[in-house]
């Protein structure tokens, strides 16, 4: 069984992560575990985004657990002897940068929740006093840079002595930092009986000696890169749109309405992004459904069934929730997040492409996992095009071509006489360009209630250093943005500016000529309206109401004139719902197949 509690960690840490919405541990994590469970030192070579953080902490945090570390209570300092005051660390990360400092000491705080140990994170720029005050409350573990971790050493506000295991996260780019002799100097000042483990994303000489010197018979592990792709890539046109974390969502709402995926299946990495993404999706009013391991048996088969329905045009899963379902019909795979092994991405996108049809698999890469697309790519010898978002423009230009489509449709559909006349009529006052152009432009603002244009450009991620410290607060503007265009948009408005396409309906062209009769079970008896069919089969079957033909509502029944090549998605819709409140009963007409 591939679980965390399957590792041999304790059930508070299992829970930990459970809360947090992994599914599964991630190769990095199956591997380094278990070795450092067992008291190992260990060189683990793997690329950024592939889960080393978890991989070093829970074991870390097991350990110091088991050796009945507390923390202990606070102290008053004493200035003149300071040395004596600071209650001993047991576990120390280092890591380059701040940002990361603060980022992993977040990660390492989430994985202890149910756990009494404390973090707490010791980087430059910040100022002393408070760290000084966190680590006399006593720290059972301390996220540090190697400068600032060096700084408290020599105040003597940082006690090593006791030191039980220390990791070197990212210990290449602590090297190309210029931290050798910073690290040289710290691990000399930290227990031989200590253990140790090195992640690095390549495997210098520089990191080998460090390795050699300071680790003791370390076990190796590397996450290879280039294994073979299990099953071909299907034709598939794979993007990757490089966007920082704040302006995730915002950008994934541009692509979104770029791409007006037929049916799309969104990979997340844990269930509370499936959730999260789930719910603004639908507040966005795009017909989304969560599919993640947290939820019912039950709830997981209503969902499928909407998704192979065409009821919901979004899926928003999990790996491991989308693991062996059979769907036909995706004609794009999202990469919310990458995810953390490139043979997951494998499996995602070979969602999408089935069946001799094209598909397109679309990846969100944060700066800093820009590294993943490179090993994925090894993996599947085929290119994925890194692509600019799309511009203001581009989605202007493909909003027109959809009224294009939309026109081209609605103008073969036909029966237009009499609003033609009523066409003929203005045109007696103004040109027939004019007019076309004002419905036109009534149209886009009539689906466009926020403004017919698209907010500002999204900035690309700039080509700062891969470590810039997060902008301030108001980084996350770009996301209520995003929401806040959910919430002024008024429920059931459809999002798109062209009439609807019939959202499940067998694709391409619909023969009108060969209709089949539908009885269904409710008439005049039950008040029923033509309305009210129209109403249930556009709403339940995604139909739109131009493919309906002639409705005759009986005493107890209704006939309605379909498609023959919907008659039976029609049916199956209409089954699982109710009209005037009642359950119905739905067949072909005899004689009229
Ligand atoms: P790395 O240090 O290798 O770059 P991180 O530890 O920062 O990777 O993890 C990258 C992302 O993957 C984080 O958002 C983390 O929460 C997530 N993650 C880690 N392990 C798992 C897992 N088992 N399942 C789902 N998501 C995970
Ligand atoms: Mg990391």
């Amino acid at each position: 069984m591939n679980t965390f509690a399957s590792l041999g960690l304790a059930p508070a840490l299992v829970s930990a992560v459970n809360a947090l919405g992994y599914e599964e541990p991630t190769p990095i994590q199956k591997e380094a575990i278990p070795v450092l469970l067992s008291g190992r030192d260990l060189v683990g070579q793997a690329g950024t985004g592939t889960g080393k953080t978890a991989a070093f902490a829970l074991p870390m945090l097991e350990r110091l657990m088991k050796s009945g570390a507390k923390a202990k209570g606070p102290i008053t300092p004493n200035l003149k002897s300071p040395a004596k005051r600071f209650p001993a660390v047991l576990g120390m990360v280092l890591v380059p940068t701040r940002e990361l400092a603060m980022q992993v000491a977040e990660a390492v705080q989430k994985y202890s929740k149910g756990t009494n140990l404390t973090v707490v994170p010791l980087y430059g720029g910040a100022p002393m006093d408070q760290q000084i005050r966190g680590l006399m409350r006593g720290a059972s573990v301390v996220v540090a840079t190697p400068g600032r971790a060096l700084d408290h050493m020599r105040r003597q506000t940082l006690d090593l002595t006791e030191l039980q295991v220390l990791v070197l996260d990212e210990a290449d780019e602590m090297l190309d930092m210029g931290f050798a002799e910073d690290l040289e100097a710290i691990l000399s000042e930290t227990p031989a009986t200590r253990q140790t483990a090195l992640f690095a994303a390549t495997m210098a000489p520089r990191i080998a000696s460090i390795a050699n010197k300071h680790l003791k018979q370390p076990e190796r592990i590397t996450i290879a890169r280039e294994k073979r792709a299990p099953g071909k890539v299907a034709r598939v046109r794979q993007v990757a749109y490089i966007v920082s974390k704040h302006q995730k969502m915002e950008a994934f709402g541009r692509i979104l309405e770029f791409e007006n995926p037929k049916s799309a299946i969104v990979f997340c990495r844990t269930r509370i992004e499936v959730d999260e993404l789930n719910d603004t999706l639908k507040a966005h009013g795009y017909g989304a459904q969560a599919l993640h391991g947290g939820m019912e048996q039950k709830q997981r088969d209503r969902v499928m069934n909407m998704f192979r329905t065409g009821k919901a045009d979004m899926l928003v899963a999990t790996d491991v929730a989308a693991r062996g379902l059979d769907i036909e019909h995706v004609s794009h795979v999202f990469n919310y997040d990458v995810p953390n092994a490139p043979e997951v991405y494998v499996h995602r996108i070979g969602r999408t492409g089935r069946m001799g049809r094209e598909g397109i698999a679309i990846s969100i890469v944060d700066p800093r996992e820009r590294r993943l697309l490179r090993s994925i790519e090894n993996l599947t010898k085929q290119a994925i095009e890194v692509a600019p978002l799309p511009t203001v423009s581009d989605l202007r230009a493909k909003r027109l071509e959809a009224t294009r489509t939309a026109l081209t449709d609605r103008i073969a559909a036909g029966d237009l006489d009499g609003v033609k006349v009523f066409v003929k009529s203005l045109s007696q006052d103004f040109d027939v360009a004019d007019i076309a152009a004002a419905a036109i432009a009534m149209l886009h603002e009539a689906s466009h209630g926020d403004g017919t244009e698209p907010e500002a450009e999204i900035p690309a991620p700039s080509a700062a250093p891969a470590y810039a410290p997060r902008p301030a607060r108001n980084a996350g503007a770009g996301r209520e943005r995003f929401d806040e265009r959910a919430r002024e948009r008024p429920r059931g408005r459809p999002r798109e500016h062209s009439p609807k396409r019939p959202a499940a309906a067998p694709a391409g062209d619909i023969d009108m000529s060969r209709i089949t009769v539908l009885r269904i079970g409710v008439g005049k008896k039950a008040a029923v309206r033509p309305g009210d069919l129209v109403g249930a089969i556009t709403g339940e079957a995604g139909i739109q109401s131009k493919y309906l033909g002639a409705i005759k509502i009986a005493h107890e029944h209704s006939l309605v004139e379909v498609p023959q090549q919907m008659a039976e998605h029609i049916m199956e819709s209409l089954r699982k719902t109710t009209i005037r409140g009642k359950a119905v009963d739905v067949r072909i007409e005899p004689g009229n197949e």
